[in-house]
């Protein structure tokens, strides 16, 4: 910046004026980036408003539980079925709050095998025949199933999400999804969304199994293990539901 001529008195006053001015505009700055980053509030449930997501029936599934802890946090040692759990009571949350109809597979620390399972069945097996039984009797429109991902290379990172090859609704949503995640947790890793071969996609409906992140990168281990990101992956995923029935309105 070019020194403004003037008595040393002036200057000191231009001066002043300047640093007015650069905090004013931080000022506005920071405000803005608050209100741009902070979730949309929730409208107030005045009668016959119609909510972003009300109409839709979609099942949360909390991966694992009971018998299957599923992968194990690296330094913490918890167990990925008590996270699953718990990011998909947030998804429940930030859903029900944009007027969706929420199903969950498991609501505590258990599995879906019961006591009278065929010789032939592994009770991996019963446990995932009956979570897409779930679905199917509760007529969803939707699954969202939840999981942590582990790697034995400590540096991987970042969300991932998986539909089911051929399912034209399930890349979608993916896609949505993985959109949402990228925008609202802004991971140093971008991933995009992958077809999977996971039981839990062979419905008909969009499903998805949401990666939420790698419980064996320490950094990342720490945040999913914490109520405030696991809130915020709540209404991250929640969003990425509604950008998803925003592009598919007509496709119901
Ligand atoms: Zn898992």
């Amino acid at each position: 910046m070019r020194w403004l001529p003037g008595k040393k008195g002036e200057r000191k006053l231009t001066m002043a004026v300047l640093v007015v001015v650069m905090l004013g505009m931080l000022t506005a700055a920071a405000a803005f980036r608050r209100e741009t980053s902070q979730p949309a509030p929730v409208e107030a449930e005045a009668p016959g408003a119609v909510l972003p997501l009300s109409g839709w029936r979609i099942l949360v599934d909390a991966g694992h539980g009971g018998y299957d802890g599923g992968a194990r946090a690296r330094d913490s040692g918890v167990w990925e079925k008590e996270i699953n759990l718990a990011v998909a009571r947030q998804v429940e949350k930030a859903l029900v709050n944009r007027g969706a109809e929420v199903f969950m597979t498991r609501d505590g620390d258990e599995d879906l095998c019961s006591d009278d399972r065929p010789a032939h069945q592994t009770m991996k097996r019963q446990d995932m025949e009956n979570r897409v039984a779930k679905a199917v009797e509760a007529k969803v429109d939707m699954v969202l199933s939840i999981h942590m991902n582990e790697y034995r290379d400590r540096g991987q990172s970042g969300p991932q999400v998986f539909y089911r090859q051929g399912c034209d609704s399930g890349r979608l949503l993916a896609g949505a999804m993985q959109e949402a995640l990228i925008t609202h947790l802004e991971p140093k890793k971008h991933r995009a969304a992958l077809a999977g071969d996971y039981f839990i996609l062979r419905l008909d409906v969009p499903s998805v199994l949401i990666e939420c992140g790698f419980i064996s990168n320490a950094a990342e281990e720490k945040l999913l293990l914490s109520p405030a990101y696991q809130e915020k992956l709540g209404h991250a995923i929640a969003e990425g539901v509604e950008s998803y029935a925003e592009v598919s309105q007509g496709m119901r």
